[in-house]
């Protein structure tokens, strides 16, 4: 058998004739830039998550540096991270010119640890940015408390966990803004490069939604410098197409998950679920010590694996500037060598799911 990581051809081939048609009214109609399939995935995309505003733009990254610079993050500020995620979090930071604060993550859940925060903060400090990281939310109650007290903002990071749920509330909803990636691997992916802003807040959503067009609601009239990060039309129509999809992918991932961690849970470090969260599985990682050799086993057989991440974010080569200690971020430190994730798109089959988890269970014989 050969099973992919993610294999994104055999959702193509379940909507392909709503892909095909939406893709096809779109170059006939070239609204390629802006126009109806934009306006018409901003509103279904806020409706569904139940916020006021939804703003698209390029990519996931640009949608964490778009924010912090409408919200006038920059030199000499301080910006909050986990120790533990994808580089666009704490590189969308460095971008604004701010500088990115690691905190260790829980050794139990693998988000921002709650408890570590409030030491970490500084008359310079401006925002904290959680990452509800693999499609598990961070503990947001704590981080709120604090963050309220101490005057500081909270972007959340959801480029893993659309639709992802704490205290029966979705992640991105907490803090004043959410930012989503749509790659084409994340729950719900375009066709390309895609991303979106979530916010309730009516100023920061015009301010965005300039800054992303270059200062300007068009006409010419540039009140300010901004960028140019569009999601354009034909990614805004398939995502259209893919979005009344998402509670269904979701519930899938979470089902091939608790097959999983029923079959696992006895030989390896699987998974937890949060208490009150609606975990939905971007990622399936599980923890071992010989990480290295199953790897390479189940590679051997036909299994695709991926690490989410080799590296933690304070220990990449881009951060050596700041010469952090491996003791300050023990978590992140012994994880990264521990992490392994196993192919979890909703698509795998029972069939699939049986043939990793018998040769992840050969393997520990
Ligand atoms: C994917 C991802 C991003 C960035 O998304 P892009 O669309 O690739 O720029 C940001 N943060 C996290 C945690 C991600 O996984």
């Amino acid at each position: 058998m050969n099973i992919p990581f993610v294999d994104l051809s055999i959702q193509y081939q379940n909507i392909k004739s709503s892909i095909d048609e939406a893709i096809s009214k779109v170059i006939n109609n070239t609204a390629f830039v802006f126009g109806a399939y934009l306006k018409e995935f901003e509103k279904q995309f806020s409706e569904k998550y139940g916020v006021k505003h939804c703003i698209g733009v390029a990519n996931g990254t640009d949608a964490i540096f778009i924010t912090l610079k409408c919200l006038g993050i920059g030199v000499g500020d301080e910006v909050i991270v986990p120790a533990h995620s994808w580089i666009s979090t704490s590189e969308a930071v460095s971008l604004c010119g701010a500088t990115p604060i690691f905190i260790d993550i829980e050794p139990e859940f693998y988000t921002i640890d709650p408890n570590l925060l409030e030491k970490k903060i500084t008359s310079k400090t401006k925002a904290v940015l959680p990452v509800h990281l693999f499609g598990l939310s961070v503990d947001m109650d704590p981080i709120i408390e604090i963050c309220n007290r101490n005057n500081i903002l909270i972007i959340e990071d959801c480029a893993q966990a659309h639709f992802a749920e704490y205290n029966n509330k979705k992640a991105g909803t907490f803090g004043i803004a959410g930012t989503f990636s749509f790659y084409p691997g994340k729950n719900l992916g375009a066709y390309g490069d895609a991303g979106a802003i979530v916010t309730n807040d009516d100023e920061l959503a015009k301010k965005i939604r300039m800054f992303a067009n270059h200062g300007s609601f068009g006409a010419e009239v540039h009140r300010f410098e901004g960028m140019n990060s569009r999601l354009d039309g034909l990614q805004a129509a398939i995502l259209s197409v893919k979005l009344p999809y998402i509670d269904e992918w979701n519930n899938k991932r979470l089902d091939n998950a608790k097959i999983y961690n029923e079959a696992l849970k006895d030989i390896v470090q699987t998974p937890q679920i949060r208490e009150n969260s609606k975990h939905v599985f971007h990622c399936y990682v599980i923890r071992t010590k010989q990480r290295d050799e199953l790897n390479s086993y189940l590679n051997h057989y036909g299994i695709n694996t991926h690490i989410h991440y080799p590296t933690a974010l304070p220990f990449l080569e881009a951060y050596k500037h700041f010469n952090h200690k491996t003791e300050d971020f023990p978590i992140a430190c012994q994880y990264q060598k521990e992490f392994l994730s196993l192919p979890i798109y909703p698509e795998l089959t029972k069939e699939q799911l049986q043939y990793i988890i018998d040769k992840i269970r050969q393997f520990f014989q």
